[in-house]
Protein backbone atom coordinates (compact mmCIF):
# COMPACT_ATOMS: atom_id res chain seq x y z
CA UNK A 1 0.00 0.00 0.00
CA UNK A 2 1.22 3.42 -0.47
CA UNK A 3 2.27 5.80 2.02
CA UNK A 4 -0.45 8.22 0.99
CA UNK A 5 -3.58 5.01 1.12
CA UNK A 6 -1.95 3.92 4.40
CA UNK A 7 -2.27 7.21 6.13
CA UNK A 8 -5.95 7.39 4.77
CA UNK A 9 -6.73 4.03 6.47
CA UNK A 10 -5.11 5.10 9.62
CA UNK A 11 -6.92 8.37 9.39
CA UNK A 12 -10.23 6.92 8.44
CA UNK A 13 -10.35 4.67 11.67
CA UNK A 14 -9.03 6.77 14.13
CA UNK A 15 -11.37 7.82 16.89
CA UNK A 16 -13.16 10.97 17.26
CA UNK A 17 -10.38 13.01 19.36
CA UNK A 18 -7.72 11.84 17.83
CA UNK A 19 -8.82 13.43 14.17
CA UNK A 20 -9.61 16.45 16.14
CA UNK A 21 -6.28 16.76 17.71
CA UNK A 22 -4.83 15.71 13.80
CA UNK A 23 -6.56 18.89 12.16
CA UNK A 24 -5.44 21.33 15.34
CA UNK A 25 -1.79 19.84 15.15
CA UNK A 26 -1.84 20.61 11.32
CA UNK A 27 -2.92 24.02 11.82
CA UNK A 28 -0.38 24.95 14.73
CA UNK A 29 2.53 23.10 12.33
CA UNK A 30 1.57 25.49 9.65
CA UNK A 31 1.56 28.93 11.79
CA UNK A 32 5.13 27.42 13.52
CA UNK A 33 3.26 26.83 16.28
CA UNK A 34 3.80 23.21 17.44
CA UNK A 35 5.61 22.27 20.35
CA UNK A 36 8.04 19.46 20.61
CA UNK A 37 9.32 17.45 23.73
CA UNK A 38 13.43 16.90 24.03
CA UNK A 39 14.46 15.21 27.17
CA UNK A 40 17.87 16.48 28.97
CA UNK A 41 20.15 13.18 29.19
CA UNK A 42 22.04 15.16 32.07
CA UNK A 43 21.21 16.83 35.60
CA UNK A 44 20.19 20.66 35.15
CA UNK A 45 23.11 22.86 34.66
CA UNK A 46 24.74 25.86 33.07
CA UNK A 47 26.04 23.19 30.13
CA UNK A 48 23.71 20.19 29.29
CA UNK A 49 23.36 17.18 27.32
CA UNK A 50 20.85 17.40 24.79
CA UNK A 51 19.57 15.30 21.65
CA UNK A 52 22.94 13.58 22.23
CA UNK A 53 24.52 17.27 21.89
CA UNK A 54 26.85 19.06 24.86
CA UNK A 55 25.20 22.67 24.64
CA UNK A 56 25.58 25.64 27.29
CA UNK A 57 21.99 26.22 28.71
CA UNK A 58 20.46 29.74 28.18
CA UNK A 59 16.62 28.25 28.75
CA UNK A 60 16.70 27.04 32.46
CA UNK A 61 15.17 29.53 35.51
CA UNK A 62 17.44 27.71 37.65
CA UNK A 63 18.87 30.84 38.03
CA UNK A 64 21.75 30.47 40.75
CA UNK A 65 22.19 26.94 39.71
CA UNK A 66 21.06 25.38 42.95
CA UNK A 67 18.85 22.63 40.69
CA UNK A 68 21.68 19.95 41.04
CA UNK A 69 23.76 21.70 43.97
CA UNK A 70 24.97 19.15 46.19
CA UNK A 71 23.64 21.11 49.50
CA UNK A 72 20.41 20.88 47.94
CA UNK A 73 20.63 17.30 46.42
CA UNK A 74 21.37 16.13 49.95
CA UNK A 75 18.72 17.76 51.82
CA UNK A 76 15.83 15.77 49.33
CA UNK A 77 17.57 12.67 49.54
CA UNK A 78 17.42 12.44 53.70
CA UNK A 79 13.89 13.97 53.50
CA UNK A 80 13.40 10.73 50.97
CA UNK A 81 14.52 8.52 53.27
CA UNK A 82 12.58 10.29 56.37
CA UNK A 83 9.12 10.46 54.96
CA UNK A 84 9.36 8.60 52.01
CA UNK A 85 8.47 9.94 48.19
CA UNK A 86 4.40 10.29 48.07
CA UNK A 87 2.71 12.30 50.87
CA UNK A 88 -0.48 10.12 50.14
CA UNK A 89 -3.38 13.37 50.06
CA UNK A 90 -3.60 16.48 50.22
CA UNK A 91 -2.39 18.91 53.55
CA UNK A 92 -5.97 18.78 54.63
CA UNK A 93 -6.32 14.81 54.81
CA UNK A 94 -3.36 13.34 55.55
CA UNK A 95 -0.47 14.76 54.09
CA UNK A 96 0.40 17.30 56.12
CA UNK A 97 3.99 17.00 57.34
CA UNK A 98 6.35 18.24 59.67
CA UNK A 99 8.74 19.26 56.38
CA UNK A 100 5.74 21.61 55.29
CA UNK A 101 5.77 23.37 58.70
CA UNK A 102 9.67 23.82 58.58
CA UNK A 103 10.17 24.97 55.43
CA UNK A 104 6.66 27.27 56.05
CA UNK A 105 8.24 29.10 59.33
CA UNK A 106 11.79 29.45 57.49
CA UNK A 107 9.99 31.42 54.56
CA UNK A 108 8.25 33.28 57.16
CA UNK A 109 11.50 34.37 58.30
CA UNK A 110 12.75 34.77 54.56
CA UNK A 111 9.95 36.87 53.61
CA UNK A 112 9.56 38.97 56.77
CA UNK A 113 6.03 37.76 56.87
CA UNK A 114 3.71 37.03 59.07
CA UNK A 115 2.28 33.69 57.50
CA UNK A 116 3.15 31.57 54.48
CA UNK A 117 1.81 28.91 52.85
CA UNK A 118 2.61 26.11 50.25
CA UNK A 119 1.33 25.33 47.04
CA UNK A 120 2.21 22.59 44.53
CA UNK A 121 3.34 25.00 41.86
CA UNK A 122 3.39 28.65 40.70
CA UNK A 123 0.48 27.91 38.67
CA UNK A 124 -1.55 26.02 41.29
CA UNK A 125 -0.90 28.66 43.99
CA UNK A 126 -1.68 31.48 41.18
CA UNK A 127 -5.19 29.52 40.15
CA UNK A 128 -6.55 29.12 43.41
CA UNK A 129 -5.33 32.06 45.56
CA UNK A 130 -6.88 34.80 43.15
CA UNK A 131 -10.63 32.78 42.73
CA UNK A 132 -10.50 32.10 46.61
CA UNK A 133 -10.39 36.25 47.22
CA UNK A 134 -12.58 37.52 44.56
CA UNK A 135 -15.61 36.81 42.86
CA UNK A 136 -18.70 37.57 41.10
CA UNK A 137 -19.44 41.61 41.99
CA UNK A 138 -15.66 42.02 42.58
CA UNK A 139 -12.80 43.28 40.21
CA UNK A 140 -9.77 42.16 39.79
CA UNK A 141 -6.97 44.57 37.61
CA UNK A 142 -4.29 42.79 35.85
CA UNK A 143 -0.96 43.77 33.90
CA UNK A 144 -1.33 43.14 30.47
CA UNK A 145 1.91 40.54 30.36
CA UNK A 146 1.29 38.72 33.48
CA UNK A 147 2.17 35.05 33.81
CA UNK A 148 -0.49 32.98 31.97
CA UNK A 149 -0.86 31.35 35.72
CA UNK A 150 -2.44 34.88 36.92
CA UNK A 151 -3.97 35.37 33.81
CA UNK A 152 -6.01 32.02 34.64
CA UNK A 153 -6.82 32.79 38.42
CA UNK A 154 -8.37 36.00 37.42
CA UNK A 155 -10.32 34.19 34.71
CA UNK A 156 -11.50 31.29 36.99
CA UNK A 157 -12.29 33.83 39.63
CA UNK A 158 -15.57 35.03 37.97
CA UNK A 159 -14.59 38.62 39.13
CA UNK A 160 -14.63 41.10 36.32
CA UNK A 161 -11.30 41.57 34.83
CA UNK A 162 -9.81 44.45 33.61
CA UNK A 163 -6.56 44.39 32.03
CA UNK A 164 -4.61 47.70 32.11
CA UNK A 165 -1.18 48.31 29.63
CA UNK A 166 1.92 46.85 30.31
CA UNK A 167 3.42 49.10 33.66
CA UNK A 168 0.97 51.49 32.78
CA UNK A 169 0.37 52.82 36.72
CA UNK A 170 -1.76 55.77 35.23
CA UNK A 171 -4.21 53.47 33.24
CA UNK A 172 -4.23 51.37 35.98
CA UNK A 173 -5.79 54.00 38.62
CA UNK A 174 -7.96 55.56 36.05
CA UNK A 175 -9.51 52.20 35.86
CA UNK A 176 -9.48 51.91 39.73
CA UNK A 177 -11.38 54.93 39.67
CA UNK A 178 -13.92 54.04 37.01
CA UNK A 179 -14.12 50.13 37.55
CA UNK A 180 -17.28 49.26 39.79
CA UNK A 181 -16.68 46.25 42.32
CA UNK A 182 -17.12 45.48 46.07
CA UNK A 183 -13.90 43.56 45.87
CA UNK A 184 -11.03 45.59 43.99
CA UNK A 185 -7.56 43.91 43.54
CA UNK A 186 -4.86 44.20 41.51
CA UNK A 187 -2.50 41.65 40.70
CA UNK A 188 1.27 41.85 38.90
CA UNK A 189 4.71 40.34 38.47
CA UNK A 190 7.34 41.69 39.90
CA UNK A 191 9.75 40.86 37.69
CA UNK A 192 7.92 39.68 33.87
CA UNK A 193 8.87 36.50 32.56
CA UNK A 194 9.07 37.05 29.23
CA UNK A 195 10.69 40.40 28.78
CA UNK A 196 12.60 40.33 32.21
CA UNK A 197 11.52 43.81 33.10
CA UNK A 198 10.41 45.03 36.54
CA UNK A 199 7.21 46.58 37.54
CA UNK A 200 6.49 49.90 39.07
CA UNK A 201 6.06 48.66 42.01
CA UNK A 202 6.43 51.48 44.52
CA UNK A 203 3.81 53.61 42.52
CA UNK A 204 1.26 50.53 42.17
CA UNK A 205 0.99 50.49 46.05
CA UNK A 206 0.41 54.18 46.36
CA UNK A 207 -2.59 53.87 43.47
CA UNK A 208 -4.10 50.96 45.78
CA UNK A 209 -3.65 52.53 48.51
CA UNK A 210 -5.35 55.41 46.83
CA UNK A 211 -8.68 53.15 45.90
CA UNK A 212 -8.70 51.01 48.77
CA UNK A 213 -7.26 48.03 46.53
CA UNK A 214 -5.47 45.23 47.73
CA UNK A 215 -2.48 44.09 45.89
CA UNK A 216 -0.92 41.01 44.95
CA UNK A 217 2.61 40.27 43.43
CA UNK A 218 4.32 37.47 41.77
CA UNK A 219 7.56 37.48 42.24
CA UNK A 220 8.87 34.25 40.73
CA UNK A 221 11.66 35.52 38.28
CA UNK A 222 12.95 37.75 41.62
CA UNK A 223 12.56 35.26 44.20
CA UNK A 224 16.59 34.99 44.91
CA UNK A 225 17.51 37.10 42.33
CA UNK A 226 16.64 40.65 43.88
CA UNK A 227 16.96 42.26 46.68
CA UNK A 228 19.86 42.68 49.78
CA UNK A 229 18.47 39.23 50.93
CA UNK A 230 17.56 37.95 47.58
CA UNK A 231 13.46 38.00 48.58
CA UNK A 232 12.29 39.95 45.72
CA UNK A 233 11.40 43.16 44.28
CA UNK A 234 9.23 43.84 47.46
CA UNK A 235 12.82 43.53 49.72
CA UNK A 236 14.72 45.53 47.33
CA UNK A 237 12.22 48.23 47.78
CA UNK A 238 11.20 47.72 51.44
CA UNK A 239 7.52 47.26 50.11
CA UNK A 240 6.96 43.86 52.22
CA UNK A 241 4.35 44.84 54.39
CA UNK A 242 2.50 47.21 51.99
CA UNK A 243 1.84 44.41 49.81
CA UNK A 244 -0.73 42.00 50.69
CA UNK A 245 0.13 39.13 49.12
CA UNK A 246 3.46 38.24 47.73
CA UNK A 247 4.16 34.81 45.67
CA UNK A 248 7.54 33.16 44.96
CA UNK A 249 8.15 30.22 43.82
CA UNK A 250 10.50 27.22 44.67
CA UNK A 251 10.92 26.37 40.89
CA UNK A 252 13.24 28.85 39.20
CA UNK A 253 16.33 30.32 41.80
CA UNK A 254 15.32 27.83 44.57
CA UNK A 255 15.83 24.82 41.99
CA UNK A 256 13.20 22.90 42.82
CA UNK A 257 9.44 22.49 42.63
CA UNK A 258 6.43 24.33 44.34
CA UNK A 259 5.57 27.63 45.24
CA UNK A 260 4.34 29.84 48.65
CA UNK A 261 2.30 33.02 49.11
CA UNK A 262 3.94 35.19 52.22
CA UNK A 263 0.88 37.27 53.59
CA UNK A 264 -1.14 37.71 56.76
CA UNK A 265 -2.10 34.72 59.35
CA UNK A 266 -6.03 35.75 58.42
CA UNK A 267 -5.36 35.62 54.97
CA UNK A 268 -3.26 32.13 54.70
CA UNK A 269 -6.04 30.49 56.92
CA UNK A 270 -8.88 31.74 54.10
CA UNK A 271 -6.65 29.88 51.89
CA UNK A 272 -6.24 26.82 53.66
CA UNK A 273 -10.35 26.38 53.77
CA UNK A 274 -11.03 27.89 50.01
CA UNK A 275 -8.05 27.77 47.69
CA UNK A 276 -9.02 24.64 45.70
CA UNK A 277 -5.68 23.52 44.24
CA UNK A 278 -4.77 23.65 47.98
CA UNK A 279 -7.98 21.25 48.95
CA UNK A 280 -8.24 19.25 46.22
CA UNK A 281 -4.40 18.02 45.22
CA UNK A 282 -1.90 16.00 47.03
CA UNK A 283 0.40 17.84 48.75
CA UNK A 284 4.02 18.59 47.61
CA UNK A 285 6.36 15.75 48.71
CA UNK A 286 8.62 16.68 51.66
CA UNK A 287 11.64 15.87 49.82
CA UNK A 288 10.71 19.09 47.79
CA UNK A 289 10.44 20.82 51.30
CA UNK A 290 13.36 19.75 52.11
CA UNK A 291 15.75 21.00 49.47
CA UNK A 292 13.64 24.16 49.38
CA UNK A 293 15.01 24.77 52.69
CA UNK A 294 18.44 23.86 52.04
CA UNK A 295 18.19 26.16 48.54
CA UNK A 296 16.90 29.31 51.53
CA UNK A 297 19.92 28.17 53.14
CA UNK A 298 22.30 28.85 50.08
CA UNK A 299 20.67 31.99 49.31
CA UNK A 300 21.03 33.67 52.32
CA UNK A 301 24.54 32.06 53.26
CA UNK A 302 26.48 31.66 50.28
CA UNK A 303 27.86 34.86 49.71
CA UNK A 304 28.91 34.24 46.44
CA UNK A 305 26.27 33.00 44.67
CA UNK A 306 24.47 36.98 43.67
CA UNK A 307 27.66 37.94 43.08
CA UNK A 308 28.19 35.44 40.60
CA UNK A 309 24.85 36.01 39.08
CA UNK A 310 24.49 39.43 38.53
CA UNK A 311 28.35 39.62 37.30
CA UNK A 312 26.51 37.49 34.56
CA UNK A 313 23.88 39.82 34.44
CA UNK A 314 25.84 42.97 33.16
CA UNK A 315 28.14 41.15 30.93
CA UNK A 316 25.78 39.85 29.31
CA UNK A 317 23.87 43.03 28.86
CA UNK A 318 26.39 45.28 28.49
CA UNK A 319 27.25 42.49 25.54
CA UNK A 320 23.76 42.79 24.07
CA UNK A 321 24.11 46.61 23.83
CA UNK A 322 27.44 47.02 22.33
CA UNK A 323 25.46 45.08 19.60
CA UNK A 324 23.45 47.88 19.31
CA UNK A 325 20.20 45.35 21.32
CA UNK A 326 17.64 47.01 23.40
CA UNK A 327 18.85 45.51 27.00
CA UNK A 328 19.05 46.37 30.86
CA UNK A 329 20.51 44.80 33.62
CA UNK A 330 17.25 44.30 35.80
CA UNK A 331 16.86 40.36 35.88
CA UNK A 332 18.14 37.27 35.08
CA UNK A 333 15.99 37.11 31.88
CA UNK A 334 16.45 38.78 28.99
CA UNK A 335 14.57 38.74 25.33
CA UNK A 336 15.95 38.99 21.83
CA UNK A 337 12.67 39.78 20.19
CA UNK A 338 12.74 38.76 16.58
CA UNK A 339 8.93 39.05 15.39
CA UNK A 340 7.52 36.01 13.48
CA UNK A 341 7.90 32.47 15.00
CA UNK A 342 9.95 31.19 12.09
CA UNK A 343 12.64 34.29 12.38
CA UNK A 344 13.04 32.95 16.63
CA UNK A 345 12.76 28.65 15.49
CA UNK A 346 15.68 29.88 12.76
CA UNK A 347 17.83 31.68 15.32
CA UNK A 348 17.38 29.77 17.74
CA UNK A 349 18.40 26.35 15.54
CA UNK A 350 21.24 28.71 14.37
CA UNK A 351 22.95 29.08 18.16
CA UNK A 352 22.31 25.39 18.77
CA UNK A 353 24.67 24.66 15.88
CA UNK A 354 26.85 27.35 17.81
CA UNK A 355 26.71 25.07 21.16
CA UNK A 356 23.68 27.34 22.28
CA UNK A 357 20.92 25.89 23.69
CA UNK A 358 17.87 28.96 24.03
CA UNK A 359 14.96 28.58 23.59
CA UNK A 360 12.71 30.22 20.48
CA UNK A 361 9.71 31.61 22.71
CA UNK A 362 6.52 32.18 20.29
CA UNK A 363 2.69 32.79 21.15
CA UNK A 364 0.58 32.01 23.11
CA UNK A 365 2.75 32.26 25.22
CA UNK A 366 4.20 35.59 24.07
CA UNK A 367 2.00 38.33 22.13
CA UNK A 368 1.92 37.67 18.26
CA UNK A 369 4.34 39.63 16.35
CA UNK A 370 7.05 39.37 19.36
CA UNK A 371 8.35 35.54 19.02
CA UNK A 372 12.13 35.90 20.68
CA UNK A 373 14.72 34.12 22.18
CA UNK A 374 14.65 34.54 25.69
CA UNK A 375 17.91 34.38 27.94
CA UNK A 376 18.08 33.44 31.30
CA UNK A 377 21.65 33.81 32.94
CA UNK A 378 22.84 32.05 36.06
CA UNK A 379 25.36 32.31 38.96
CA UNK A 380 26.40 29.07 37.71
CA UNK A 381 27.43 30.24 34.02
CA UNK A 382 30.94 31.00 33.49
CA UNK A 383 32.53 34.14 31.83
CA UNK A 384 33.33 31.99 28.84
CA UNK A 385 29.56 30.38 28.55
CA UNK A 386 28.47 34.31 28.90
CA UNK A 387 30.93 34.97 25.95
CA UNK A 388 30.04 32.16 23.76
CA UNK A 389 26.17 33.50 23.53
CA UNK A 390 27.06 37.09 23.05
CA UNK A 391 29.86 35.63 20.18
CA UNK A 392 27.39 33.50 18.86
CA UNK A 393 24.77 35.93 18.48
CA UNK A 394 27.11 38.28 16.91
CA UNK A 395 28.02 35.77 14.55
CA UNK A 396 24.71 34.54 13.75
CA UNK A 397 23.49 38.08 13.25
CA UNK A 398 20.16 38.18 14.77
CA UNK A 399 18.79 41.77 13.88
CA UNK A 400 16.35 42.17 16.50
CA UNK A 401 12.81 43.53 15.79
CA UNK A 402 13.28 47.25 17.21
CA UNK A 403 16.08 46.46 18.79
N1 LIG B 1 4.44 32.91 37.67
C1 LIG B 1 5.37 33.26 36.78
C2 LIG B 1 5.69 34.71 36.60
C3 LIG B 1 6.03 32.27 36.05
O1 LIG B 1 6.96 32.60 35.14
C4 LIG B 1 5.71 30.91 36.26
C5 LIG B 1 6.38 29.75 35.54
N2 LIG B 1 7.19 29.94 34.55
C6 LIG B 1 4.72 30.61 37.19
C7 LIG B 1 4.11 31.63 37.88
C8 LIG B 1 4.32 29.19 37.44
O2 LIG B 1 5.21 28.61 38.32
P1 LIG B 1 5.45 27.03 38.32
O3 LIG B 1 6.34 26.73 37.17
O4 LIG B 1 6.05 26.76 39.64
O5 LIG B 1 4.09 26.42 38.15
Amino acid sequence: MSDVKQAEVAASSEDVASSWAREDLASLQARGLRRYLEPLESPQGPVVRVGGETLVNFSSNDYLGLAASPSVRAAAIAAVERHGVGTGASRLVMGDTSAHHRLEARLMAFERAEAVLLFNSGYAANTGILPALVGVGDAVFSDALNHASLVDGCRLSRARVVVYPHADVDALAKALAETPGRRKLVVTDTVFSMDGDVAPLRDIVDVCRAHGAALMVDEAHATGVLGARGAGLCEELGLEAQVDLRMGTLSKALGGQGAYVATSRVVADLLISRARPFIFSTSLPAALCAAAEAAVDAVETDSDLRPRLWRNIRRFSDGLRAMGLRAEPRSAVFPVVLGEPERALDAARRLREAGVLVKAIRPPTVPEGTSRLRFCLSAAHTVGHVDLALESLRRVGVHARGG
